[in-house]
């Protein structure tokens, strides 16, 4: 059997079920519902189903929904979609939001350890006397109010007696702690906001602090796996769970994904959104879940990236050519190829005589499995004007005059005539077919070097194609001065608004892949596919990239 290479938190894992510590384990997802998922969460859910895949246990979907006002419901359905798709299923499905209430009644047990307090100070004061990461910070004025005190003001706080930002409850730690996060941290705001599930119940909300280690510690969750801008709150996590005294969950962190190309936080691909630089989250550009989903990514393509690039302990940007190494690999084992001309040049058949002649091409050369297509062949074709040269250079393989090419499926062709309009431009290349050429059937002894795709005119389907480009100019556009925006690259979207396809396109399929031979990997637009056809490109054929 295959011995696969484990990362350091499968090893961790692997150790905790060896050593007993664990039977089985327990993981969760815990997404802000504020946003869209993107290939960075993919990393993460990957890891994290992945890791319950491998070893006993399950995964849960935790939304970490604690901030009313940034969150919506439309982000909860998109992301529970979005898992799905990429393969994984999850156990539970819980909300930070559902603890609400276990939640206020650890902030009870905390004012009544004395290990809690309300402070009446602003949010600029509470900073000013946080100190430096060199110099202690200053207690605040309010740090030695009575439990008694305390618990009437945190009830007043929940009853909504007090305006927004007027009275904090922080933990009583140490203002001398050499982290920071550690000098009285506010565990609890007060907020009048509308949450979209708890509705106007609340008007006090607690911090990610006070609610994330809870919450794993609530579900039992043994490996409660976090981005690394979390190792300074392990301190804090670890002191909330001891002095609650619940069940231990343990942090463990991993270094963010980045690409190359784009942006990864969904502050930033929310600015795009509203300011329109791109068609909504779903933008086949944007590196979101739903975007690569639509573009025609597929989620193998997806899970193979994640695992060839791994996780990593400190912050790196991958190479966004090896996710689309990953895609041209899978789409070339299952697109069904196709013939599509994007910028027409007729050609004219001379000597063919017939009506229509129904040629066959097999649908996917790499899958044996894979059938046929009937291709019509006629009297007057497309070719791509990119194919034709009147004066080429040496070594020109495709058409020219007097030249010779093979038309894929179907016959080898011999240029005869140029016709041109009054200006000087081709408007038409006349040609004979060599009857004896047929695909399968060649009889004639002719070698040539070019192979055209080429699209009967009478049969031909018109479909929209959307060829994109990367959206920044820049490997590393939050790296870059100024504001990311700047390096947007407006030249990320082409569109053909009329290209010719064969026949056999008119069937086509959303969740079908396709290769346009010659142009790269299609599908078709889940959006504005109704009575027209949308394809958009995925991925060019080849690239210089190599893993
Ligand atoms: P963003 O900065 O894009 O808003 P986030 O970390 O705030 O991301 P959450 O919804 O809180 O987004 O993330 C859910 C889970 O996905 C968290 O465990 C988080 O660590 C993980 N995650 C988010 N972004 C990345 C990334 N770029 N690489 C790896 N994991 C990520
Ligand atoms: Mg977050
Ligand atoms: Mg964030």
């Amino acid at each position: 059997s295959e011995e696969k290479h484990l990362n350091f938190i499968e090893e961790i894992v692997e150790e905790d079920l060896e050593s007993g510590k664990y039977k089985s384990i327990v993981t969760r997802f815990p997404p802000e519902p504020n946003g869209y998922l993107h290939m960075g969460h993919a990393t993460s859910i990957c890891l994290n189903f992945g890791l319950t895949k491998k070893f006993p246990g399950y995964t849960n979907l935790r939304f970490d929904d604690t901030n009313p006002v940034t969150e919506d419901t439309e982000y909860v359905d998109s992301i529970k979609e979005d898992i799905k798709w990429l393969g994984f299923e999850w156990q539970n499905e819980h909300y930070a939001s559902d603890y609400f209430d276990e939640l206020y009644e650890y902030a009870v047990k905390l004012i009544n350890k004395g290990l809690a307090y309300v402070d009446d100070s602003t949010s600029e004061e509470i900073a000013s006397l946080k100190g430096t990461p060199t110099e202690p910070g200053k207690n605040s004025k309010y740090r030695d109010r009575s439990i008694a005190e305390n618990l009437d003001l945190f009830q007043r706080m929940k009853a909504g007696e007090f305006p927004d930002g007027s009275k904090t409850l922080r933990a009583r730690i140490d203002m001398a702690h050499p982290n920071m996060l550690m000098r009285d941290p506010v565990l609890y705001r007060i907020k009048h906001a509308h949450h979209h599930r708890t509705g106007d119940k609340w008007c006090i909300y607690p911090m990610y602090d006070f609610a994330h280690g809870q919450s794993d510690s609530i579900e039992k969750v043994t490996h409660s796996i976090c981005t690394l801008e979390f190792v300074p709150h392990r301190e804090l996590y670890n002191w909330l769970i001891e002095k609650l005294e619940i069940y231990p969950s343990h942090q463990y962190e991993f270094a963010r994904r980045n690409l190359t190309y784009t942006v990864m936080s969904k502050r930033k691909l929310l600015q795009l959104v509203n300011e329109k630089h791109v068609d909504g989250w779903d933008d086949p550009r944007m590196p979101t879940i739903s975007g690569m989903r639509r573009r025609g990514y597929t989620p193998e393509a997806i899970r193979d990236f994640c695992d060839r690039v791994g996780i990593a302990k400190r912050e790196n940007v991958s190479d966004v050519g090896l996710l689309e190494f990953c895609v041209r690999e899978h789409l070339n084992k299952i697109a069904l190829r196709r013939m599509v001309v994007f910028d027409p040049l007729k050609v004219i058949i001379t000597n063919f005589a017939e009506e229509t002649q129904w040629l066959e091409g097999e649908d996917n050369p790499e899958d044996e499995n894979s059938g046929t297509r009937k291709i019509p062949f006629g009297k007057e074709l497309y070719i791509e004007r990119e194919d034709f040269m009147e004066n080429p250079p040496k070594k020109y393989f495709r058409l020219f005059p007097g030249g010779m090419v093979r038309l894929k499926y179907a016959y080898i062709i011999r240029c005869d005539e140029v016709v041109k309009d009054d200006s000087g431009n081709v408007t038409e290349v006349h040609c004979t077919y060599i009857p004896e050429s047929r695909s399968g059937h060649d009889t004639s002894g002719i070698n040539v070097k070019g192979t055209l795709h080429w699209v009967e005119v009478k049969n031909a389907v018109t479909a929209e194609v959307r060829l994109y480009d990367r959206l920044f100019k820049v490997e590393d556009p939050s790296s870059e001065e100024g504001d990311f925006k700047e390096y947007i690259n407006d030249n990320s979207l082409h569109t053909v608004a009329t290209a010719f396809a064969e026949p056999a396109l008119k069937n086509a399929r959303i969740n079908e892949r396709y290769q346009f031979l010659r142009k790269g990997y299609f599908t078709l637009d889940n959006k504005d596919t109704y009575s027209r056809l949308v394809f958009n490109r995925t991925v060019s054929l080849k690239d210089s990239w190599k893993p």
